[in-house]
């Protein structure tokens, strides 16, 4: 099956990886979208000549029009770009790999545009699952998950005709390259060291989300949402070697499992592919050549983000918007050095506490929420 693809974050890691899924399996690209990267974004217009290149940054698509002005490709800014890059009718699969809640409107514009959703950005179901969940079953737009676990859930799950012969999803994590430490050596951990993960090469953000295992929360999040699962289904196991990516235990014990090797190529080139596989450039993995496999319990008294993740899970309403929304802005101010690494947490305890809860949220009390969460962040941050 070949796709014309709109790719959302087209400069990131998942945005590059999906172009070199692209490229190998044969997938024409109609749409990229850059926030700032124009240099890239140049070169990946020359390479895969979509119709459309969208800069969100207007002094940056301006140099991006510019560069490209002799290629035919159309250059657009702002929110206005991205949602026509959502939409466009060229293409039939939209991939969003935009980091953060900045995915939610181009998510929407793409499902109510009935495309296939291939879906990387777990914010946007973080903070507003339940809508994007039903507008996708409204308009007949398909969700394949493109994060590792919930395509590893998904494929355990093809055949699987009755969701009520599921007892629980077990999702795997790596535990991060703090795993092990107490609160007291976290105190002491830098930025650089929390840019090191152990198995996964990926963007920024959600590099420090694995350090803090509030990438797990999220997840846990994500897998309710996609999944249609209450909190006391899904568990959580750390597994050091990020083999098996996540598992499935049915009614009978049965526990179907998807392994690979690290490499988010596979998972992206499923989302695009389903219900068909081919081959593609994603490292085969050699059991003979695996460490042995191991599976423990989370450290949530230590990872204080996976806990707070885990009671917003049960909470429901905005408080996902702003679990979501502090930790966006707290791993900002971490990553320009203006905080700790335990401050994420303690400012994400305070956005939940400070902002008011609403059950059953519309899209503007999500985005409300999410602007009050960061609020409450940088002011306690000062
Ligand atoms: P990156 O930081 O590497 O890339 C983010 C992309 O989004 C870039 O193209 C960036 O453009 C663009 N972008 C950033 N901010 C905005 C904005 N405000 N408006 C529009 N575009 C914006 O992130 P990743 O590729 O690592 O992650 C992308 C998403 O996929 C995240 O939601 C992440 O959780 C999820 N994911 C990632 C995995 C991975 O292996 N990387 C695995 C599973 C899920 P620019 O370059 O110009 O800044
Ligand atoms: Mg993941």
């Amino acid at each position: 099956m070949k796709r014309t693809l709109s790719i959302l974050g087209s400069s990131g890691s998942i945005g590059r990886q999906t172009l070199k899924v692209a490229e190998v399996c044969g997938h024409k690209v109609a749409a990229i979208t850059v926030n700032r990267s124009v240099e890239l974004a140049e070169a990946q217009s020359r390479r895969f000549q979509p119709k459309l290149a969208v800069a969100v940054d207007e002094a940056a698509a301006a140099d991006l029009r510019t560069r490209l002005a002799d290629t035919e490709v159309k250059v657009l800014s702002g929110q206005e770009g991205l949602l026509e890059a959502a939409a466009m009718p060229e293409a039939d699969t939209v991939v969003t790999a935009i980091v953060g809640v900045a995915g939610l409107r181009p998510t929407l514009a793409a499902i109510d545009a009935g495309k296939r959703i291939a879906l990387a950005n777990k914010e946007t179901l973080v903070c507003a699952g339940e809508l994007v969940m039903a507008r996708a079953e409204e308009k007949g737009a398909e969700i394949v998950p493109v994060d590792s676990e919930h395509s590893a859930i998904f494929q355990c799950l093809q055949g699987c005709k009755n969701r009520g012969e599921v007892r629980r999803l077990i999702i795997t994590a790596s535990g991060g390259p703090f795993y092990g430490k107490n609160c007291k050596e976290l105190s002491l951990v830098t930025k650089e060291q929390a840019l090191k993960h152990p198995n996964w090469s990926m963007g920024a953000k959600i590099t420090i989300d694995s350090a803090t295992l509030m990438n797990k929360g999220l997840e846990f999040i994500e897998a309710m949402r996609l999944y249609d699962m209450p909190p006391e289904r899904i568990q959580i196991v750390v597994h050091r070697e990020s083999i098996v990516h996540s598992l499935v235990e049915f009614e009978d014990g049965a526990i179907l499992a998807q392994l690979g090797s690290a490499d988010m190529c596979l998972p992206i080139q499923y989302a695009l592919t389903w219900p068909e596989r081919v081959s593609g450039p994603a490292k085969p993995l050699d059991l003979l050549s695996c460490p042995p496999l191991t599976f423990q319990k989370p450290d949530l008294d230590t990872f204080r983000c996976l806990s707070l993740a885990l009671e917003c899970a049960e909470k429901g309403g905005t408080s996902t918007a702003v679990l979501n929304g502090a930790n966006e802005a707290a791993v900002g101010l971490f990553l320009a050095d203006k905080i700790g690494f335990l401050d994420i947490a303690r400012l994400v305890e305070t956005a939940l506490d400070r902002v008011p809860f609403q059950s059953n949220p519309g899209l503007n009390n999500i985005f409300e929420a999410d602007r009050a969460a960061r609020e409450a962040v940088y002011q306690s941050a000062r």
